[in-house]
């Protein structure tokens, strides 16, 4: 059901389909659920329903232990937009190459909504809606003005020159066109996609204004070079929060960081920050992976190094002194903490009995499934979920936001502190609603940002 659609540059018109001749195909929802994607979520029927199911289950359970109002509850469990673009880009080689992009908005009560963007073959609308509703609860936690959305383009980035990947992102950029915008909808950086991408997804929306209404349309993404309007500090905002959630957790348990040992997944972004910014407390890296492989070292992987081989050689095996091992072995490593910091469900029925660690901070989006979750806790291993440990991003983007409306520059140790801040009281939060409910942490984040939600949803009702 297309309920209303929306072209590059025109005005978010609801409930009017808009064709245009000539200019990129957009399938989009404003403000409607179709029946398939009912269909898709009641069944589990969507292409990598798993995912979104999992979301669904996990609000479930925390609605269920809240007892969330009926009306608040049906609201947040489905997405308010949907928006599918499919736009040409010309390759190097002058042949035409068709691309299919993604935006989901899931929910905007507590502000404009906020969200990464994928360069990713598994992009596709379930796994984008999942990642959707995840930001939502996200900023609920850490209790900044924002609402939830994702969005993507499904290819391998790896394919494509450099000139290829500004051209793609400039085309989808601009089939989103009004879709985003610096009050209404707000990208950032995600898997494959960094400040240089966000750089051109601004020069691009930039360009389609008005030149009077350009400068004042800055703040349209967050995750830019410092150079282009970016803030000191978002590089490592993600790795930062996962630190200051580790710190939290050694804290209440007693542990001295110093002495522990730990392994992780992905060493991207959010990966390499977190090993980097653990490194000054003497907490030892014993194993690494990415999509090259694996390797591990009982005497320690150096955090800098690793980055920088990873830089040369673009990824980590082959680091110098390091062993290859396999994934099973890579996961079943003795430690006491493990950061997935890659992609969704790598915890599962599958893997979860491998893992020999107290805690799971999780640095990625989605990385235990529903299976991976129960048997984590048979086993005792605490989890500080993903919807806490990586919300740094986000809030470090809202920082961004803030001073490009204010024309400010706020110096890193003001950018750190006021992360920290917010981390450790949404952290405190987390622990209260655990030990007031009685649940596990995953179902105890829920339970925070459901409350929030439901507070500022029943006081503003609903319209008409
Ligand atoms: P990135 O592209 O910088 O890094 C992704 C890493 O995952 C790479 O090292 C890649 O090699 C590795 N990887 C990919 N496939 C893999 C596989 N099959 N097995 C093992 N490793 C694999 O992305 P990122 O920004 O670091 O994001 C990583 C995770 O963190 C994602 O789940 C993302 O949604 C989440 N996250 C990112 C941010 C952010 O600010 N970048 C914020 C919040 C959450």
């Amino acid at each position: 059901m297309t309920a209303g659609c929306v072209q590059g540059g025109l005005p978010r018109t609801p409930g009017i389909a808009i064709a245009i001749p000539g200019v990129d195909n957009a399938i989009c929802r404003i403000d409607a659920v179709g029946p398939k994607i009912e269909e898709d979520r009641m069944t589990g029927t969507g292409s990598k329903a798993s995912v979104y199911q999992t979301v669904v289950r996990q609000f479930e359970r925390a609605a269920d232990t809240v007892k969330l109002d009926e009306g608040v509850r049906k609201i947040l469990s489905t997405t308010k937009n949907e928006v599918i673009v499919h736009f040409p880009a010309k390759m190097d080689d002058g042949t035409i190459r068709m691309f299919s992009g993604y935006r989901v908005q899931h929910n905007d009560s507590l502000g404009p909504y906020k969200g990464g963007l994928r360069y990713h073959p598994a992009v596709d609308i379930d796994e984008v809606r999942a990642l959707a509703t995840w930001m939502t609860w996200k900023s609920a936690i850490v209790d900044i003005p924002f609402g939830g959305a994702k969005g993507g383009i499904s290819c391998d980035p790896a394919e494509f020159s450099q000139g290829e990947l500004e051209r793609i992102t400039r085309r989808f950029a601009f089939a989103l066109g009004s879709n985003i915008g610096p009050e209404y909808d707000i990208p950032a950086p995600d898997v494959n996609t960094n400040a240089q991408v966000m750089a051109w997804i601004l020069d691009t929306y930039l360009s389609t204004m008005p030149p009077q209404e350009r400068n004042r349309s800055v703040h349209v993404v967050t995750g830019k070079p410092v150079e282009a309007g970016g803030s000191l500090g978002r590089d490592k905002a993600t790795g930062q929060g996962v630190v200051y959630c580790i710190e939290e957790w050694a804290k209440d348990n007693d542990v001295d960081l110093s002495q522990t040992t730990y392994f992780v997944q992905g060493f991207g972004n959010v990966g390499s920050w977190t090993a980097r910014l653990l490194a000054p407390f003497g907490a030892t890296l014993v194993a690494a992976e990415d999509h090259t492989g694996a390797i591990a070292s009982a005497d320690g992987l150096d955090p800098e190094a690793l980055t920088e081989h990873v830089v040369k050689t673009g990824g980590v095996v082959g680091f110098p002194g390091a062993t290859p091992v396999d994934h099973e072995t890579f996961l079943s490593t003795q430690a006491d903490y493990f950061v997935p910091a890659a992609l969704e469900n790598q915890i599962t029925a599958e893997t979860a009995h491998l893992l020999n660690v107290r805690m799971i901070a999780e640095g990625a989006n989605g990385p235990t499934d529903l299976d991976g979750d129960r048997i984590l806790g048979e086993r005792g291993i605490d989890t500080i979920p993903d919807i806490l440990a990586n919300a740094g991003g986000v809030v470090v983007s809202y920082f961004e936001w803030l001073q490009n409306k204010r024309s400010e520059f706020w110096e890193l140790e003001e950018v750190d502190g006021k992360l920290r801040r917010r981390l450790v009281t949404g952290y405190a939060r987390v622990r209260d609603a655990a030990s007031e409910f009685d649940v596990d942490w995953r179902t105890a984040a829920y339970i925070v940002a459901l409350r929030r939600l439901e507070r500022m949803m029943r006081r503003r009702g609903i319209f008409p």
